[in-house]
């Protein structure tokens, strides 16, 4: 039921087998022979039809086997048995056990039939793979990165058969090289971790009553924030977070240009969604501090030693087997070209190219997650042309061929002018320096060896002062202690990012700024963190001081990193045309679309977005297809 196959087995290959088997098979036994093997549901029965000694017809029936991965081997091995008339066939890719099951029972259907499997197990050469062109599967996703496998793992938890079409050789895109971590508002995890008050909501609040007063969505959350704080101080229990105080810091940070509602159900969904992770097998147990968030916000995983690490390529990896577990079938190096629709206008499957092959995916539903588009380039100059000879932290698969596939079929676009610099892209290799390291109290330098810019301020306040510097680069500058606590700088170390020094002014030299100023910069910051202020630019959160030697400074600089704007969607995650209708059969997930971060996204904010809205995206979807 599943899909069709154009196992493309000639009957010259078949003659060309034929002869080979023919002296090793005993001549003479004809008639059809079953028998039976465990597979990954139950058993599997396989019936051969030999004709004189060889093999002529294979069957296979496993009405268990999982949807999807088992069914594949079901229909591809038993046409390949009879077609080279042996049973030395490869076993289907992500479909072993049923593969393992469908040749021991064909070795048990021979020796019952009275003849020995050894004579079988010449292998015959392939004139051409067998190659599946056409799937029908209940929801298709397109896009294996966050969003993607998140929405497939909770369509496949609903029951459904899911096809995720991936155009790069692996999955993961953007997602796995998220070096941060999660944003989630009131978790059991903040309140377990005595972290005190926070100053950051009275500053986040003079932010709200100051640059905007104007905007009504802010000030109602900054109302709403503000008695929620005012309680919190009379009888403080547990961490101080809220929904609505996530809220006013995604519309701040997003310059208020976010909708509103895309961002109540990214923060209202957020808690839940760190336990939905944990259900699958991503633990995120670490809570910090990140950009623009007014309190400790950002769930990171930790390794067995307890540092943190890197939250994209800790969980892509636990979301892949979780699919696979699922039976979800994943194409890979298939890159999806358009959209499908039916006579009255809904999305109704994929059309998608593996290499020269055309695959069409038959779905009752479709969900784009194909991620934004920060490494194409041209595409990130035509909308935003200052941004001309810049670096992209971006995975190569970020093209922005999901925004032109919906298009096609109706979608709306907001905010594509939206395009987020990051402040520490590593100058030499484009590589990100995670945004957690200035959470967790590293600080950024300029050329002249001095701080320029609070440092946890948002991406686009801390780029553009950046880029202000002298040389539009900086430095950001880590001690010893933070070394020990953090295993990703260890990474930077490694990859000889760093340069290092065992004191304030040898670390100056071998950055080629001035010692006397660097070593001045740091005795004040370290002043700062004692007294817990920062008189000149108004930095409100502090972790240790940094004065645990040998110190390091990596070289940073603004680099494309995520793209704000993309397909219009309501909180169902369902696709909009420009008249505010859902698109039928059509949900969209991730950096694919826009509105969710407005003019800004904050750090922790991307996963957030793609296990909150690639849920909500595979739950419409299963609604959608039942
Ligand atoms: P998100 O998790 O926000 O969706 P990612 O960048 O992590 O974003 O994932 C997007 C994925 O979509 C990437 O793996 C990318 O290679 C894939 N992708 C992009 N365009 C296509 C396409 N046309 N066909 C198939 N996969 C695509």
């Amino acid at each position: 039921m599943f899909k069709r196959i154009f196992a493309i087995l000639t009957a010259c290959l078949l003659a060309l087998s034929s002869a080979a088997m023919g002296e090793a098979v005993p001549a003479g036994v004809t008639g059809e022979f079953s028998a039976s093997a465990k597979g990954m549901g139950g058993d599997v029965t396989v019936t051969i039809g030999l004709k004189d000694g060889a093999i002529v017809t294979c069957a296979a029936e496993g009405p268990n086997e999982t949807p999807g991965i088992g069914d594949k081997a079901l229909e591809a091995l038993p046409a390949e048995i009879a077609a080279t008339g042996s049973i030395a066939v490869d076993a289907v890719s992500g479909a072993t056990v049923t593969s393992d099951a469908i040749l021991a029972a064909a070795a048990a259907a021979l020796e019952s039939a009275g003849v020995d499997p050894a004579d079988y197990q010449e292998k015959a050469e392939k004139a051409e793979e067998a190659v599946v062109t056409e799937y029908d599967c209940d929801v298709a996703i397109i896009g294996a990165g966050g969003a993607g496998m998140t929405a497939a793992i909770t369509a496949a938890d609903a029951g459904k058969t899911v096809v995720l079409i991936e155009g790069q050789p692996m999955v993961g895109g953007n997602s796995v090289r998220a070096t941060g971590g999660m944003n989630a508002a009131k978790t059991p995890l903040q309140d377990a971790n005595e972290f005190g008050e926070s100053a950051g909501v009275e500053k986040t609040l003079a932010s709200a009553a100051g640059s905007y007063a104007d905007n009504e969505t802010i000030t109602a959350l900054a109302a709403t924030v503000k008695e929620q704080w005012d309680a919190y101080q009379a009888n403080p229990e547990g961490y101080f977070d809220s929904v609505e105080l996530m809220e006013l810091d995604t519309m701040i940070g997003g310059k208020g240009v976010n909708d509103p509602e895309l961002v109540k159900t990214l923060c209202e969904n957020s808690a839940a969604s760190i336990e939905w992770l944990d259900t699958v097998g991503a633990k995120l147990t670490s809570v910090g501090s990140f950009g623009g968030a007014s309190v400790k916000r950002i769930h990171r995983p930790v390794n067995d030693e307890g540092k943190t690490i890197a939250v994209g390529s800790y969980i892509v990896p636990v979301l892949e087997k979780a699919c696979t577990d699922r039976g979800v079938t994943l194409l890979t190096n298939t890159l999806a070209a358009a959209l499908k629709t039916n006579e009255s206008g809904a999305v109704c499957g994929v059309t998608a190219m593996a290499g020269e092959t055309e695959i069409t995916v038959n779905a009752k539903a479709v969900i784009l997650a194909t991620g934004g588009f920060g490494a194409n380039l041209d595409m990130v100059t035509e909308y935003k042309p200052e941004l001309a000879g810049f670096m992209t932290t971006n995975a190569p698969g970020a093209q922005g061929q999901g925004i032109a596939m919906a298009t096609a079929v109706g979608a709306a676009t907001v905010d594509m002018d939206q395009i987020q610099i990051h402040p520490t892209v590593e100058a030499n290799t484009a590589a990100l320096i995670t945004e957690g390291l200035r959470g967790d109290g590293a600080i950024l330098v300029n050329a002249e060896g001095k701080r320029f810019i609070d440092e946890v301020g948002t991406r686009d306040v801390v780029s553009a002062a950046e880029i202000a510097q002298p040389g539009s680069y900086s430095w950001l500058v880590v001690d010893q202690k933070m070394a020990d606590a953090s295993s990703v700088i260890g990474g930077y170390i490694k990859k000889g990012y760093t340069v290092t020094g065992e004191t304030y002014e040898a670390l100056a030299e071998a950055m080629g700024v001035d010692a006397e100023t660097f070593a001045a910069t740091m005795n004040a910051w370290n002043e700062c963190v004692a007294s817990k202020t920062d008189a000149e630019f108004g930095r409100t959160s502090f972790a240790d001081p940094l004065d645990t030697a040998p110190y390091y400074a990596i070289k940073v600089t603004a680099g494309v990193h995520h793209t704000m704007g993309g397909l219009k969607i309501n909180p169902a995650a369902e696709v909009l045309t420009e008249a505010g209708e859902a698109i039928s059969g059509l949900f969209a997930a991730g950096e694919v679309t826009g509105g969710v971060h407005g003019a800004n996204r904050l750090g922790g904010n991307a996963v957030a977005d793609f296990v909150v809205f690639g849920r909500i995206a595979g739950a419409s979807a299963v609604e959608y297809a039942k």
